[in-house]
């Protein structure tokens, strides 16, 4: 599309371009209904279809049986932060949390102000650069669970292992890099993701979990609290973001008909790879925030030699159509956020973009 430009925003980012188009195109009748898909009833049997397949499709991706469901909910990966403690931890099992990140913090501190959460691990000092390692971890196995931010946003660091909890439930936050790589999902008891990265538009929350921790929820929690009742009513209980769900459904359905999350992993790896690459042959031109083991496939951050370059960078990106590359205020310099959806010519463009700022300003 001419008008375009390539969007490393971090979220709302940049969706498959097919997938845009194809929402455009049936936008005034959703599948012969004779209505959009924004004015028909959530009870309507086409709404049930798609959302069925939404759900089909998100739990073949993850390779997830039975024992997991699906649910759609609202008021992001935040109100997550709230309702895991309120419905999983007590004083006796409190929540444990491994702090890696801002968004790992967040979630840490709801448990905190209820008085049952603590802490595994942090990464805090030095700025979040790494992910804490196994050898890190200081397990409570009294824990209710621990919760994990598997992908740190703002940070750009990345788990690339699976957590050993000693049989503690594993809770993750994977908002950020959701089905953007093949992962043993079915070593999680509980995953959830604010879609505005990799899946969709904001506005609704996946939560991809075993069902022992749904079907029964604390007694005294209000309705819309308690998991239960989204589990029971198959997420209907009351009137669901019906469009995000079917944006969702339809990323899902991209994702499969691309070649499934093997084909997502080799693509973004190609991807970072490029980016990092430029960045470790900048003789400290370019400084990565992360160190490398823990480094992120989905936001790649660095610096720059000075702020103002760091201004001129922003602003000569734009101009070449390169938007959405500015860090975060509280780690400062750049921020290349390289969801699924981003192209590997737009990131190339990036990193080409990268060596000539670098031989005109070094
Ligand atoms: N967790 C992570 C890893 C995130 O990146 C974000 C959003 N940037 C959040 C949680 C918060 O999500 P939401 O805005 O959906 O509440």
């Amino acid at each position: 599309e001419a008008n375009r430009i390539y969007n490393f925003n971090p979220g709302p980012a940049t969706l498959p371009l097919p997938v845009l188009k194809e929402a455009q195109a049936e936008f005034l009748n959703f599948r012969g209904s004779g209505m959009s898909i924004l004015e028909i009833s959530h009870r309507a049997k086409e709404y049930a279809a798609m959302q069925a397949e939404a759900k089909a499709d998100i739990k073949e991706l993850m390779g997830l049986g039975d024992d997991y469901e699906v649910l759609f909910m609202t008021g992001g990966a935040s109100t997550q932060f709230a309702f895991l403690p309120l419905n999983f931890a007590s004083k006796e099992h409190p929540g444990s949390y491994v702090l890696s990140g801002s968004f790992a913090e967040k979630a840490y501190k709801e448990a905190e102000h209820l008085g049952i959460g603590e802490i595994v691990a942090s990464s805090k000092e030095g700025g979040y650069r790494h992910i804490p390692t196994q050898d890190e971890l200081k397990i409570d196995e009294n824990a209710a669970y621990v919760h994990l931010c598997y992908n740190n946003t703002i940070y750009g660091t990345e788990y690339h292992y699976i957590p050993d909890t000693k049989g503690v439930p594993l809770f993750a936050d994977m908002s950020s890099d959701m089905l953007s790589r093949p992962i043993d999902f079915s070593k999680f008891d509980f995953i959830y993701a604010g879609v505005q990265k990799n899946l969709g538009p904001a506005g609704v929350t996946l939560v991809v979990a075993k069902k022992s921790f749904l079907e029964k929820s604390p007694e005294k929690l209000p309705t819309m609290f308690k998991y239960e009742t989204f589990f029971k009513k198959d997420s209907l209980y009351n009137t669901p973001p019906a469009f995000n769900i079917y944006m969702v459904g339809k990323v899902a359905a991209w994702i499969k008909s691309e070649g499934g999350l093997a084909e997502m992993a080799k693509r973004n790896k190609k991807k970072a790879d490029r980016l990092y690459g430029v960045i470790d042959a900048s003789n400290g031109f370019y400084r990565g925030h992360a160190e490398k083991e823990s480094r992120s496939f989905m936001n790649v951050t660095f610096r720059l030699p000075s702020e103002e370059l760091e201004k001129t960078f922003v602003a000569e990106a734009l101009a070449q159509g390169l938007g959405g590359v500015k860090g975060h205020r509280s780690v400062g310099g750049m921020r290349a956020s390289i969801y699924n959806a981003m192209t590997y010519e737009g990131v190339d463009k990036l990193a080409s973009f990268m060596e000539d700022f670098q031989k005109t300003h070094a």
